[in-house]
């Protein structure tokens, strides 16, 4: 068996797996998501992808096409997708082609968005085709000057001028606008009064909108989507580009980010499945001393402690997608979901890494692109450091401190 690479990683590797955790509806999605991923993104699409820094536009078409990434979200409500698909669909995509799992993030966040905010032209002209796979969206909120204490920093403006708004400034690190259709950006459009979160608003805008220029940017990994600048320069929008009310986009967003942070929990998770499936089978594959290497206690304790991460992680996020789904309080679960996948993934991909020896470093073996591409979720949509803030103050009942 070729163990550079990793297409099925629940088929091997021992880990009890999610199926039995998931509710029938979910696993079909998950069984949905499964096939198109084994179907459509083999290894070597996948590294060809990341290799060549391109991004693969007939899995996303195919993602689009069975509904995964409207998750059966209606134009005409305001009911956004069931958090448990969410999370199913992103750690899927993430065991194998993970750039994608972070495209299908931000495609969920604008969905939540437009059903819950949007206007009914924006959701027949921007909601329905993005649901429907037919578009994609980039969502700017993070700034050369504002990322973790984005709200206070944040530079853009936007200025209403003869019946138009107009947009100038700078976004950063900003996932997707080289292939996406629109971006929501987010800009001040007033005083942060009475709070710092307050005096903010969002903006459909395209990405052709003439004044708007993307620059791609050079990071280590998630290569298969690009990230990028946004320098807005007085760019033009009409009246209708406002998505939700003038001044409250900062707390409208504060309603996503819950799921947004469930949906980077399962991206984590799904990459250190990845990691963990292609660990295992060199384990067993490859030899040394007359034996496989996995014989070798070391090693053994490695991979056990990588299955302890992975399904402590799991544990937290089923618990939080449930809750989230039902409508209970899903904030603290989803933090700490975040950070136990985020620190799983970190693991299982640095000990993978010593499990594969010299093979590790190999751009030909898939485990040094999950190391990579683990590092996102150590800060990504927010940093671990914040997420302990916010636990020490809503978990724990202690004054905020930061
Ligand atoms: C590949 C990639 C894709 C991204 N995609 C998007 C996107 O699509 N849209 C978007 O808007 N943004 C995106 N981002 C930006 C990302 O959300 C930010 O990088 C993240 O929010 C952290 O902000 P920062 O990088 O400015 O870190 P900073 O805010 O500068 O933080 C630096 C360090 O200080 C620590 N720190 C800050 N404040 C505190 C505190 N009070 N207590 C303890 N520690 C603290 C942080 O934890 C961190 O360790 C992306 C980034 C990357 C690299």
């Amino acid at each position: 068996m070729d163990t550079r690479h990793t297409s099925q990683p629940k088929a091997a590797g021992g880990l009890p797996g999610n199926e039995s955790l998931d509710t029938p509806e979910q696993a079909e999605v998950r069984q949905l998501a499964r096939q198109i991923v084994s179907r459509q993104s083999p290894d070597e699409k996948i590294r060809s992808h990341d290799e060549a820094h391109t991004f693969d536009h007939e899995l996303y078409r195919g993602l689009g096409e069975a509904g995964l990434v409207g998750l059966g979200v209606d134009a005409a409500s305001s009911a956004h997708p069931d958090a448990r698909y969410q999370v199913a669909v992103v750690e899927e995509l993430a065991a194998g082609p993970t750039s994608m799992a972070v495209c299908l993030i931000v495609q969920y966040m604008g969905v939540q968005l437009l059903t819950t905010l949007g206007t009914r032209e924006q959701k027949e002209d921007v909601l329905a085709p993005l649901a429907g796979g037919a578009q994609r969206i980039a969502f700017a909120l993070t700034e050369p000057d504002a990322g973790t204490d984005v709200a206070a920093a944040m530079r853009t403006r936007a200025e209403r001028s003869d019946g138009r708004w107009v947009l100038s400034g700078t976004k950063t690190w900003i996932s997707g606008p080289k292939v996406a259709d629109h971006v929501i950006v987010v800009a001040r459009t007033g005083p942060a009064e009475p709070s710092r979160v307050d005096g903010i608003s969002l903006f459909v805008v395209p990405t052709t909108a003439p004044g708007l220029r993307i620059r791609e940017l050079d990071t280590v990994g998630i290569n298969s989507l690009d990230t990028c600048e946004l320098v807005l320069d007085e760019v033009q929008v009409p009246e209708t580009a406002l998505l939700g009310a003038v001044g409250a986009g900062f707390r409208s967003l504060l309603a996503t980010l819950n799921q947004e942070r469930l949906n980077a929990a399962a991206a984590a998770l799904g990459i250190a499945e990845g990691a963990f499936v292609l660990a295992v089978r060199y384990a067993g594959e490859r030899h040394a001393f007359d034996r496989p290497v996995g014989a070798f206690q070391a090693l053994q304790h490695r991979l056990v402690q990588s299955a302890l991460r992975i399904e402590s992680a799991r544990g937290l996020l089923n618990r939080a997608a449930d809750a989230a789904a039902s409508g209970e309080r899903a904030d603290v679960l989803s933090a700490m979901a975040k950070l136990a996948a985020s620190e799983a993934a970190t693991e299982v991909t640095d000990q993978g890494m010593r499990i594969l020896g010299g093979a590790g470093y190999s751009r030909e073996f898939a485990m040094q692109r999950y190391f990579r591409d683990a590092r996102l979720y150590t800060f990504a949509p927010l940093t671990d450091e914040m997420l302990k803030n916010y636990l020490g103050e809503q978990m724990l009942g202690l004054p905020r401190s930061f």
